[in-house]
């Protein structure tokens, strides 16, 4: 694992450049990553993405206390529980993007899978995007949600809140954000196809892409 100051250096340098390139607007999103010593790095509250002190970041004991830095996003909690669900989770990215807080307004989602995979990136590197319902920014269900679900299918890269935007997992926080990015940019995609007739991937093409049952102990 990389050093504190060079993962909060990666967090600043990678925040603005998902701000530069309109993955994040205003304030929105949050970035968390777990240290060597075991407490978290997140964004904190009213920061911009792109405008992040890497010396400012919260840093926090993974259940909630402030170690150093500015107070927290608000949103931490939710960062914080997996994180306390997942000992091998190293980072988290959670967007307003665009595309993906437009489908997360749609009804009549699969909730299960909000994306049928017509790409093999989005399999691999996402490989299922469950929706969890709707709860008011900050709120501790959202956190609750997240965890019921992330043990349901311990694989699980990413989540789609309802009306709200994305959550992203990742071993690091340069993992978390390709995954993010890619599942965007799949988001994008799926409205730019709409109207088409889309040629999925068979069961048989996704099966082929999932990392094999032995390869995540
Ligand atoms: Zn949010």
């Amino acid at each position: 694992m990389k050093s504190e100051s060079a993962i909060r250096d990666a967090m600043a340098q990678l925040g603005e450049s998902l701000f530069a390139r309109g993955y994040a607007v205003g304030g929105a999103g949050n970035l968390s990553a777990r240290l060597p010593d075991g407490s978290i790095l997140v964004t904190p509250t009213n920061s911009s993405l792109g405008r992040l002190d890497p010396a400012r970041l919260s840093k926090v004991s993974p259940s909630g206390d402030l170690l150093g830095g500015d107070k927290p996003s608000k949103e931490a909690p939710f960062h914080l529980a997996l994180y306390r669900a997942d000992a091998g989770l190293g980072a988290v990215c959670h967007l307003h993007s665009t595309y993906l807080t437009a489908l997360s307004c749609l009804n009549g989602l699969d909730t299960e899978d909000v994306l049928r995979p017509f790409t093999p990136y989005y399999v691999m590197r996402v490989g299922q995007l469950a929706l969890l319902p709707y709860h008011k920014p900050g709120s501790p269900a959202i956190a609750t949600d997240l965890t019921a679900r992330l043990a349901m299918s311990p694989e699980s890269k990413a989540f789609l809140l309802a009306n709200h935007g994305s959550v992203v997992l990742g071993n690091d926080i340069f993992e978390a954000i390709n995954n993010a990015e890619e599942l965007e940019e799949t988001a994008k995609l799926y409205f730019i196809m709409q109207n088409q007739s889309i040629r999925y991937l068979t069961p048989g093409e996704v099966e082929e892409l999932r990392p094999k049952a032995t390869a995540k102990a």
